[in-house]
């Protein structure tokens, strides 16, 4: 399907990230030159990148990869157990929405795109990172700590079959084949993965979710579904908001005072002048994972913030709410 508008719109979003302004697009070979221009800015190669804006340059917390034209990430840690498991992080380039908040891979009906689109894009991304679109299984995220256990009989449901589930922020399953989707705009996505009883966890945690601490909920879960002993597990905190971009007000802190020990609260938020606070999303999901028994060297922390990085990535805060969704996806492969 071959839609020239939303070649358009999605190139002037990685242009105008670029500042190349200058840069004339007429042919029909723009993913050619789009994937060149990728290159010699080194977007997608995180080694060298100068223009995905990193918050620890030169630690390779997240993988680039990009295939037919759909850029997308993965952790190190996870790519580590191999073939036996699928997982990646979407970024906003290689899909068909064509609004420009949308554009162009957006995995939300909600936010003004169409069905078509969206499962375009399912598909797209699937084709991308090597998953089988139909055996997708998406969320149905309103920020509380419900994990439910998907099994087979979920397949496709919210992909081209209706969800017969509600408020379902985590899932697990230990179904090959079966691929959990979770969707974001600054919030944090969870990765789990139990290499022992060949099980996966995905769930959304923002700041409601991080108190509630839904990440605890996930490995509590896999323990009693799969037997999963949470020192063998591997875990990861998506691209998500960074502690520089999240300010947030007293009633939300006064959530996470009563939720973590005052010894941790310096890691987790810094009070302002303003009498306002920069909360650390990343810092509080690492201590719930933690406190669930995972094992320190067996956690990764991203480094790409969402409101750093809005012209590859949506952002709920840096488009004050005009904006698609990023998707992350993890399963046990077929
Ligand atoms: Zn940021």
């Amino acid at each position: 399907m071959h839609n020239p508008d939303f070649n358009r719109v999605q190139f002037e979003a990685v242009k105008n990230e670029a500042g190349l302004n200058r840069f004339v697009m007429t042919s029909t070979k723009w993913i050619t030159r789009m994937r060149a221009y990728w290159r010699k800015k080194g977007v997608w190669n995180m080694e060298k990148n100068d223009r995905l804006r990193r918050k620890h340059p030169g630690e390779e917390t997240m993988r680039a990869h990009e295939r037919g034209g759909v850029l997308y990430f993965t952790f190190p840690l996870l790519d580590r157990v191999g073939d036996r498991f699928v997982h990646c992080f979407s970024s906003r380039l290689g899909g068909v929405s064509s609004a420009s908040h949308l554009s162009s891979m957006n995995f939300s009906v909600s936010c003004g795109d169409t069905r078509e689109n969206v499962q375009e894009n399912f598909r797209r991304i699937a084709a991308a990172a090597g998953f089988d679109a139909g055996r997708i299984v998406c969320s149905a995220q309103t920020h509380t700590k419900h994990v439910r256990v998907m099994t087979e009989q979920d397949a496709g449901k919210g992909y081209d079959r209706e969800q017969d589930y509600r408020d379902v922020d985590g899932m697990v399953t230990n179904v090959p084949g079966l691929v959990l989707a979770t969707f974001y705009a600054d919030c944090v996505p969870l990765y789990f993965i139990d290499p022992v009883h060949e099980a996966v966890g995905l769930s959304h945690s923002g700041w409601r979710g991080t108190v509630a601490d839904i990440a605890g909920e996930t490995v509590r879960t896999m323990q009693e579904a799969y037997g999963t002993r949470p020192k063998e597990l591997l875990a990861a905190v998506g691209p998500s908001i960074c502690q520089d971009c999240y300010e947030v007000s007293e009633d939300v802190i006064a959530q996470f005072r009563e939720q973590y020990p005052k010894d941790v609260w310096p890691e987790l938020f810094e009070e302002k002048e303003n009498g306002k606070y920069q909360l650390n999303l990343w810092a509080a999901c690492r201590r719930n994972l933690l406190g669930a028994g995972v094992l320190s060297e067996h956690i990764q922390v991203t480094d790409l913030c969402t409101c750093c990085n809005p012209g590859i990535l949506f952002s709920h805060r840096a488009t004050k709410g005009k904006r698609g969704n990023l998707g992350g996806f993890l399963g046990v492969r077929g």
